[in-house]
């Protein structure tokens, strides 16, 4: 374990902020996690955990230490006639995971495909695409107590699992460091395919219906419609869909009668793309950062962007759609 000094962010960062951590240290293992909390230079300075960084916007240098979470390795640990429960380290790469699921048959995970980061920060904003949210296949969730380095399990009750939302992102944000995730996969497929284009591309591959076939045909819709950031700095959705309430929904009905919404317990969720173009930001650019010309949620960096340049940006978005539809959006993506 070698903690570095005045370490470069930007190929740590899906948006490729040039970002200097005055600290950075790269932990292969629980021990050395356990190691660094222990430290001085982690109890004299503040502290980000990182892991893939594709859900992070770095607005300034972080003046503390970095903790790459880095810990690898997947164990079954049960098997009944249905499901198998896998714990799964959490730096492990969520891509690969999913792909190695479908290899095994594991059902639970296929329609979240090509979704950047890892395993262990999966639970944080409880991911989800395509109709299905992790935190249905999440049995329980190992933390280390940052206060007194106690490593405890919470079980999925206690995660509060919400929509993009958790109690990792709530109450207990910088009180616990996730050390792994135990997940319980079905044995026997149950496919998840009537969301969004699924099907539809499911017959322009002329196959049928598997893990694997639907895991494909998402991994085609995302590379066609998403940036990919290796080459376009972003971190995906930037804001959340916001939920609004019935009347609410029907105000704005009578006034946009073609606005995008689904139906979320008593209340609406309004689709926080349609909302960004119909106000107008749909491919438009200010400084550095732009909005994504095919997916008005996507904020993108130009090439040379600062983080600042990303979040005014999005606040000028915010602004716009409050403006006009006197809706809040919320960012999704964690700044930092
Ligand atoms: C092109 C693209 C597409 C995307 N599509 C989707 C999508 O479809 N659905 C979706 O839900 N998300 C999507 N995302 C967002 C992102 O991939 C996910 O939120 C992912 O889970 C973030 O993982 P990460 O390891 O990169 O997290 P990071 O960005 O490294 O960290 C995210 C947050 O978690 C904290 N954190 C990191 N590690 C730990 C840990 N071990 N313990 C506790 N806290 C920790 C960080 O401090 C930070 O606050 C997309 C992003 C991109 C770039």
């Amino acid at each position: 374990m070698q903690i570095k000094e005045n370490y470069l962010l930007k190929k740590l960062n899906t948006f490729g902020i040039q970002a200097i951590a005055k600290y950075f240290v790269e932990l292969n293992s629980i021990q050395e996690i356990q190691e660094i909390i222990k430290s001085s230079h982690f109890k004299n300075n503040p502290y980000l955990l990182l892991g893939g960084g594709s859900n992070i916007l770095f607005t300034k240098d972080f003046d503390g230490i970095v903790l790459k979470i880095n810990n690898k390795g997947k164990e079954i640990i049960a098997v009944d006639a249905d499901n198998v429960f896998l714990k799964v380290q959490a730096g492990e790469v969520w891509e690969s995971f999913v792909d190695y699921c479908i290899l095994n048959n594991w059902s639970g995970i296929e329609n979240l495909a090509l979704i950047p980061g890892n395993v262990g920060t999966s639970p944080v904003q409880n991911i989800g695409a395509y109709g299905v949210e992790v935190k249905d296949c999440i049995e329980k969730v190992e933390v280390l107590r940052i206060a007194d380095g106690e490593i405890i399990e919470l079980n999925n009750n206690e995660c509060k699992f919400g929509y993009r939302n958790s109690i990792f992102k709530q109450e207990a944000k910088n009180k616990y460091i996730i050390l792994s995730v135990t997940f319980k996969f079905s044995k026997k497929p149950t496919l998840i395919t009537h969301y969004g284009d699924i099907l539809k591309e499911l017959e322009n591959m002329f196959v049928t219906p598997s893990l694997e076939n639907i895991s494909n045909a998402i991994k085609n819709i995302r590379r066609c419609k998403l940036p990919d950031y290796t080459l376009t700095g972003n971190a995906g959705s930037f804001f959340k869909n916001p939920t609004v309430s019935k009347e609410k929904y029907e105000a704005l009905l009578i006034e946009y009668p073609k606005i995008r919404a689904f139906p979320s317990g008593n209340d609406y969720k309004l689709a926080a793309g349609w909302l960004i173009e119909k106000s107008g930001w749909k491919g438009k650019s200010l400084g550095n950062a732009a909005i994504h010309h095919k997916q008005a949620l996507v904020l993108i960096n130009k090439g040379n962007a600062t983080g600042n340049e990303i979040l005014a940006l999005a606040k000028a978005v915010q602004h716009a759609v409050l403006n006009l539809f006197g809706v809040e959006l919320e960012m999704e993506v964690n700044v930092v």
